[in-house]
């Protein structure tokens, strides 16, 4: 299954460290499926990496703590490159992130409007991407369609605001180009 079969992500409540997604998915059946996925099996298992590398999203910095990097997934990073990336319309800027940022995601035209919860700033934004852009890591669109609009906090009206809004919006177009 790849990343943008997901259509909502949500960490199950219980601690602050969330470890276990509850995810539904689109099924080659036609309908769509609950699941349970580890954030290690989001984050990491697209990279070919184990757990136990801590990615700091903060200070842009690769932390490892074991030894099992994936070569290639390392080599990128290192080079500034990022597995996955988005444009936060809050603050303006394109950030780096993890799918587990990602809570809600929507083909239509071809394309994927994806929902993001910043790891920086905790606010959500809406790009509308390549399926490549989610799927592949390392593959980030050179230019991605931005949702202008400031979603509510809360995470069930987002989704229903979010399926509303999405493909009547108007779009602007903003480079990713990370720093
Ligand atoms: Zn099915
Ligand atoms: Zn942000």
């Amino acid at each position: 299954m790849t990343l943008s079969a997901f259509r909502t992500l949500e960490p199950l409540a219980g601690t602050g460290h969330p470890v276990v997604f509850r995810i539904r998915f689109a099924c080659p059946c036609g309908d769509e499926h609950d699941g349970l996925v580890s954030h290690d099996e989001l984050d990491w298992a697209p990279l070919g990496l184990e757990g136990g590398v801590f990615l700091n999203l903060m200070t842009s910095r690769v932390e490892p703590i074991a030894t099992e990097l994936s070569e290639l997934a390392a080599a990128h990073i290192r080079a500034g490159e990022w597995p996955w990336s988005f444009f936060c319309y809050p603050e303006e800027r394109p950030r780096p992130v993890f799918p587990s940022s990602f809570f809600v995601l929507a083909p239509g035209d071809g394309a994927l409007g994806l929902g993001v919860r910043c790891p920086a700033c905790r606010r959500t934004s809406v790009n509308v991407v390549s399926h490549e852009h989610v799927d592949v890591p390392f593959h980030n669109d050179r230019e991605v369609g931005v949702v202008e609009h400031v979603f509510a906090d809360d995470v069930q009206a987002t989704i229903e605001e979010f399926r509303a809004e999405l493909w009547s919006a108007r779009f602007d177009a903003r480079r990713l180009t990370l720093e």
